[in-house]
């Protein structure tokens, strides 16, 4: 990964460019946000700025063995176009899924890669964006102006990922890896691998390295729930094979495996006991009674609290039950030279640790904003519909959901943007920020999201930096797809929240 950090900043040696809408990041967000400004808001100009080398965001970042979705690509992928492929996908499926949308749609002649940026001014006089980005591979400082930013980056750094700070790492004389920095020439065959962590990516790695490595241990210091079930939806292989047009495959199985989702989340609610004993039956389906899932997979939260991963035809489960991949459940106590040593007095031998454990949030891309001069500090701003904030006109913010893919909300918030723009085109504004109603000036100001629905440990260490949320669901990113997809068509661009200039 380029890093401009390392090479020195040049000044702008052209004019800025202008578009009406700049996009900032070419991910799964950027690109389907480019689709719908070209269907929907035709004759806008825009630009997508990217600060790596190619598309795909998190699927281009991500080189670990093994890197997968952990949803499935029905509802992760576009609504426009169709998915083909087993549900759970590999991320140079998803990066092949992207490049069609990308060379169907002419988006490729739109996007600038190597650029990063750094900041972005508003000016209320000229109704516009000043945006400064720099060419990671020249050090060329480049300004671009927009009418309106639409903020596609996605919600952690990827330049580096989260490494929490333990005792004696300096004595470790082997190989410790972040998932997000992968060597390309990585030799794990053979050697004592220890993966620190739980989640969706230690899930992923552990199969997919346990074949060659001599042994893997996933050591966790808490553990977490997974489901398991076939890479394969058999509706839409039946469908299939009575010839049903791709175009309804797509939207029969995004319409099923939505209405599932709602029914599951609505049983963890109501049950999550029940769904509990479900969750650790799919594993002890696998490892037998006699494996210890108390400790090893009977997480404290309750399920959906945290996102549940998705295990195709639980490949992890079937590792640890082959004896070739191992679960420790107990805390760090500090690393020796040859591995790590645990609170209960247990030492893991490792010629490679690989440290799973999360990322940072960035909560816009690492760039500085200002408004007609003042610093914007995001955590100071409110968040309408988890898309727009107060004090900061002509900009959307993709962020996605949690408990259903991403890109659900993507899509919609894509349409929300081009019926914003067409809007402002038939009223002649140039300008639309929110602001809270006077109905809306005594609601409680919340955190972004309740820890109580939602708690994984990235959001937890950066909740003070993020926008505030309301008690209103106006003013708030509810999580909530099902009610969303109802209600976002529906929300009213004249209502008072909405300001125009
Ligand atoms: C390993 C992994 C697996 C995941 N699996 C799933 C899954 O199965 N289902 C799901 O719903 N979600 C999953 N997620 C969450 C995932 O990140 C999102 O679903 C989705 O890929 C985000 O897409 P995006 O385009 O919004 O952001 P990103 O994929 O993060 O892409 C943002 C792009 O913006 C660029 N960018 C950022 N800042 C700047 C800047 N200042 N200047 C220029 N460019 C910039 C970045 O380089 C990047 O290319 C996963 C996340 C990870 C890390």
């Amino acid at each position: 990964m380029n890093d401009t950090a390392t090479i020195a900043v040049r000044p702008p040696v052209q004019a800025a460019e202008h578009f009406d809408v700049l996009i900032v990041g070419a991910g799964i967000s950027g690109i389907g946000g480019a689709y719908h400004l070209q269907q929907q808001c035709p004759g806008t100009s825009y630009v997508i700025l990217e600060m790596q080398d190619n598309f795909g965001g998190t699927w281009w970042t991500h080189k670990y063995p093994g890197i997968r979705s952990d949803s499935d690509l029905y509802t992760f992928g576009y609504r426009f176009k169709p998915w083909v492929g087993p549900p759970i996908a590999t991320a140079e499926e998803i990066r092949t899924y992207m490049g069609d949308v990308i060379a169907e749609n002419g988006i490729g002649q739109h996007i600038r890669y190597h650029h990063r940026i750094g900041n972005a001014s508003w000016s209320s006089a000229t109704k516009r964006w000043t945006v400064q980005a720099t060419n990671t591979q020249t050090g060329e400082a480049r300004a671009f102006t927009c009418n309106f930013l639409y903020m596609c980056q996605g919600y952690y750094n990827h330049d580096e990922g989260y490494t929490p700070e333990w005792a004696g790492m300096e004595n470790f004389k082997g190989q410790m890896i972040h998932p997000m920095k992968w060597p390309e020439d990585l030799d794990y065959t053979g050697k004592k691998v220890v993966v620190i962590g739980s989640g969706a990516t230690a899930a992923t790695l552990i199969p997919a390295m346990a074949e060659k490595a001599g042994h893997i241990t996933m050591l966790q210091r808490s553990p977490t729930f997974f489901r398991t079930g076939r890479n394969a939806i058999e509706i839409a292989d039946e469908l299939r094979k009575l010839k049903v047009d791709e175009m309804w495959v797509h939207e029969i199985v995004r319409r099923k495996i939505t209405y599932e989702g709602a029914a599951f989340t609505q049983r963890c609610l109501d049950e999550p006991e029940k769904v509990r004993e479900d969750l650790l039956g799919m594993v002890t389906a696998v490892l037998g009674t006699d494996y210890d899932i108390e400790k090893h997979f009977n997480p404290k939260y309750r399920p959906w609290q945290q996102r549940i991963a998705f295990i195709p035809d639980a490949d992890l489960f079937k590792g640890i039950a082959s004896g070739k991949a191992s679960v420790v459940t107990d805390e760090i106590e500090r690393f020796t030279q040859g591995g790590i040593e645990l609170k209960s007095g247990e030492v893991l031998e490792a010629d490679i640790v690989v440290t799973a454990t999360g990322f940072h949030m960035s909560v816009m891309g690492g760039i500085t904003f200002e408004v007609d001069g003042k610093p914007v500090d995001w955590s100071e701003t409110i968040t309408y519909r988890g898309m727009m904030f107060t004090g900061v006109p002509n900009l959307v913010w993709v962020f996605g959901y949690f408990r259903a893919s991403w890109t659900l909300r993507a899509d919609m918030v894509g349409d929300f943007v081009c019926r914003l723009l067409n809007h402002m085109k038939t009223t002649g504004t140039q300008q639309v920020e929110v602001g809270l109603r006077d109905e809306d000036r005594d609601m409680k100001v919340l955190p972004w999201i309740d820890e109580d629905n939602f708690n994984p440990n990235y959001l937890k260490r950066s909740l003070h930096l993020l926008p505030k949320r309301g008690d209103k669901k106006d003013w708030a990113h509810t999580q909530d797809y099902w009610n969303e997809k109802e209600e976002f068509p529906k929300l009213d661009l004249t209502d008072t929240a909405f300001h125009y200039a």
